[in-house]
């Protein structure tokens, strides 16, 4: 055994690469990994090399490698993509938040379109059906409703930022450019005059400390906002006069919301929320649909972009008034509540108790009556009400990155809606749901992509799905 164990792994070479490590070379990208990094080959081997564009031809250094594939280090650009802008953002490198910010608007929005096109022919075998342009923002820079900021302590108060890439160290943040800046400057506010009572921030090393992370929420229709000091524990010293300056201070505040976790965890928000002043909801609209947000509510973070894949989600429903329509993961209802106004009546199904709580709420809230919310599993759910003999005519899906359930496509296939419309935050997973789809006598008619997320690399999209063929038993 001992002798084992003493054989030098590093001497045998494992794989016949072409490359070794640290080794520079050149090489030409051909183009960019769904996570955003630059794709190239060298004698045949493929590295991935983040911060570099397809067209360019670039040095690099090897920093890891693999059978199949490699990773490098940008050294040097040789020849430069048009499509190539200066990172508008001072912390890009360090934040990582995005990753896209080096690339020009208009070629993140082409990539994400091709991305999606690239997904459905290679992974659902699907060809020769349309996917638009990728529907962007005329800004793309201040786009997110909601801030989460850990917070940490140097001398002279309270920092709060983001954690350096793949670490738990805090970096100091003034600003973010995708974040609204009404929420940058709540943050701001909450850290001087946090600072100013002498509010310790949490340490994670020690698990001591009170201040572990502000989030704020902002209305972009309303103006509203809402503060979330998490604490851990339900001591906050000079809560009191805290809480007066910070309303003093911040107009169109209306609500300061106190979380407290104890836990030692990643996990922002502990189980306990009590309201410290004000509302216990702030308001925000969608079109014409109003929702009610409180400190723990799911509620999408684009809200200009949100309506309009919601618009066209609505759009691919087509609805005349008479259809039964089924929302399934229809989190706090919000394209539940958006093809009400369009349909008979729509069942939506979600797994969190609390969404369905929220959603619940902005029926009533809306005065909507043709709506009825259930907990549970889609694929649990929908194929009960399928058995208790209910149908119906459209059925609308927005899951998590993992896609669907099988069992819920093979419902939705036996169930026969005339229109399925699938919204998809992973391109991959809806390619091969489609593929089932297709196979259970559907046809895809056409994928729009919606950036909901510019400046990073997620892709958004909404897909139009009809019945086109009888099935033969
Ligand atoms: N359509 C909603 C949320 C979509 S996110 C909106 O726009 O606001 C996906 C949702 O699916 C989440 O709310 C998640 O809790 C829920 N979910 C995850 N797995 C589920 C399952 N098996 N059955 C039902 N809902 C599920």
């Amino acid at each position: 055994m001992a002798h084992k164990q003493q054989k030098k792994r590093t001497s045998i070479p494992v794989y016949d690469l072409p490359v070794e490590k640290n080794q520079r070379i050149e090489l030409t990208i051909e183009d960019l990994s769904h996570e955003g990094n630059g794709v190239g080959r060298y004698e045949g081997y493929t590295i991935f090399i983040p911060g570099v564009l397809p067209g360019e031809r670039v040095a690099v250094s090897m920093t890891k490698l693999k059978k199949q594939y490699g990773y490098a280090r940008l050294l040097d650009i040789i020849d430069q993509s048009p499509a190539r802008q200066e990172p508008p953002c001072p912390i890009y490198k360090r934040c990582g938040g995005c990753t896209l910010q080096h690339f020009d608007y208009a070629a993140q929005l082409e990539f994400k379109r091709k991305l999606v096109e690239d997904n459905l022919r290679r992974i659902g075998k699907i060809e020769g059906v349309p996917v638009h342009p990728t529907i962007g923002m005329e800004n793309p820079w201040r786009y997110r409703n909601k801030a989460q900021v850990p917070i940490g302590e140097e001398e002279g108060g309270l920092i709060g930022g983001f954690y350096a890439q793949r670490t738990h160290e805090i970096i100091d943040m003034e600003s973010c450019l995708i974040q609204h800046e009404h929420n940058d400057r709540l943050v701001q506010q909450v850290k001087r005059i946090a600072s100013k009572y002498g509010i310790p921030a949490y340490f994670e090393g020690t698990h001591r400390g009170v201040l572990r992370h502000v989030v704020t929420k902002v209305g972009f229709a309303t103006g509203e906002l809402m503060l979330v000091l998490v604490t851990n524990g339900d001591r906050l010293p000079h809560k009191d006069a805290l809480v007066e300056e910070l309303v003093q201070e911040i107009p169109g505040l209306k609500s300061i919301v106190q979380n407290v976790n104890t836990k030692r965890t990643n996990v922002i928000f502990g189980d306990t929320t009590r309201v410290l002043w004000g509302q216990e909801y702030i308001y925000d609209t969608i079109g014409s649909v109003k929702f009610a947000i409180s400190a723990r509510s799911f509620y999408q973070v684009n809200p200009v972009q949100t309506e309009r894949l919601y618009s066209k989600a609505l759009e691919y429903a087509a609805l005349s008034g008479s259809e039964n329509v089924i929302d399934a993961y229809c989190g706090i209802g919000t394209i539940s509540l958006f093809l009400a106004q369009k349909a008979k009546h729509v069942f939506g199904v979600e797994i969190v108790p609390d969404a369905i709580e929220d959603a619940k709420r902005n029926a009533r809230l809306n005065g909507m009556k043709n709506v009825t919310f259930e907990v549970g599993e889609a694929e649990v759910v929908i194929p009960r009400w399928y058995e208790e003999g209910n149908r119906a005519d459209v059925i609308v899906v927005d899951p998590p990155r993992k896609g669907c359930d099988e069992a819920l496509l093979r419902t939705i296939v036996e169930m026969k809606p005339e229109r399925v419309v699938y919204v998809s935050c992973n391109p991959a997973t809806l390619a091969r749901d489609l593929r089932m789809l297709e196979d259970g006598g559907y046809r895809t008619v056409q994928v729009q992509p919606v950036d909901m997320f510019p400046h990073t690399v997620h892709v958004e999209c909404c897909a139009l799905i009809v019945r086109s063929i009888v099935k033969k038993q």
